[in-house]
């Protein structure tokens, strides 16, 4: 989550940064080097915190981004998933996947298909949790 102090952080260093530019411009009298190396010393380490506060932020907001897409992801299958016959379809998939994985812990794990029998049934299992189906 991107951190409001952090983004305060960077606001105070840019300002005191400003002001010690400020001063060393605008000042009336004649500054000693000393002092000057003093100010640019106290500048270039706000410019250093303010670089460092940004790459933290340009870090945190890729992490979003990645969230982003990932959700994304997540509504647009759920989008093209339908519940029928006790299982799971995703739309142009004939494999269907497992209603207890897909529903105690969102995953997609298909199922392998066995025709057993003289009842034409197709049966369905889960190599995941061995949970079986019948259509
Ligand atoms: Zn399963």
């Amino acid at each position: 989550m991107l951190d409001t102090a952090k983004i305060s952080a960077i606001f105070s260093s840019v300002k005191t940064a400003s002001e010690i530019a400020k001063l060393i411009k605008n000042s009336t009298v004649p500054l000693k080097e000393e002092e000057i190396k003093l100010q640019m010393e106290e500048l270039i380490s706000m410019l250093a915190n303010t670089e460092i506060e940004l790459s933290e932020i340009h870090v945190m907001q890729k992490e979003k981004e990645a969230k982003i897409l990932e959700l994304e992801k997540i509504l647009s299958e759920k989008d093209k998933l339908t519940f029928k016959e006790d299982m799971y379809w995703m739309e142009n998939d004939n494999i269907p996947f497992c209603k207890d994985c897909y529903e105690s812990n969102s995953k997609y794990n298909h199922l392998d298909s066995k025709q057993e029998g003289t009842d034409n049934l197709v049966r369905y299992y889960c190599n995941i949790c061995d949970n079986n189906y019948c259509i």
